[in-house]
């Protein structure tokens, strides 16, 4: 499979020109571990799709946008952080997204004492 754009990593990860370790992959999205955890779990749902931002979705992306947090909401029950965990586009620059290849940060894993 050839990617959608060769100059963004996450498009060569889901053409699988840079190797990954999916924790879940499909046709549509794949979800792998954040390379610099900023929690105990962090993992990112990604869609193979080029989409620079979720600022791009429109009505094209409603069920994309559906499957994004219905597949965050089974990584976390797989990475037995279901009972609590947040979800997290970072969108546009001014809103700290760094990689231009719309993705949801899945964070948790934190114990009970700590905020
Ligand atoms: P954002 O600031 O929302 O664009 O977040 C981009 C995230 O992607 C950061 O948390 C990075 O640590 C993560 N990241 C960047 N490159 C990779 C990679 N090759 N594999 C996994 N995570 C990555
Ligand atoms: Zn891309």
């Amino acid at each position: 499979m050839k990617p959608d754009r060769s100059d963004c990593i996450f498009c060569r990860i889901a053409a699988h020109e840079v190797p990954k370790t999916f924790r879940y992959e499909d046709d549509v999205l794949m979800v792998f571990d954040d390379i610099r955890p900023s929690a105990p779990v962090h993992l990112l749902i990604v869609p193979k799709r080029h989409i620079p931002s979720v600022v791009d979705f429109g009505t094209a992306e409603r069920a994309l946008a559906g499957e994004l947090i219905l597949a965050a909401n089974l990584a976390a029950a797989d990475a037995g952080i279901k009972d609590g965990y947040k979800l997290v586009f970072n969108a546009g620059r001014k809103g700290g997204q760094i990689i231009d290849h719309v993705h949801l940060h899945l964070l948790g894993g934190w114990s009970q004492d700590q905020e």
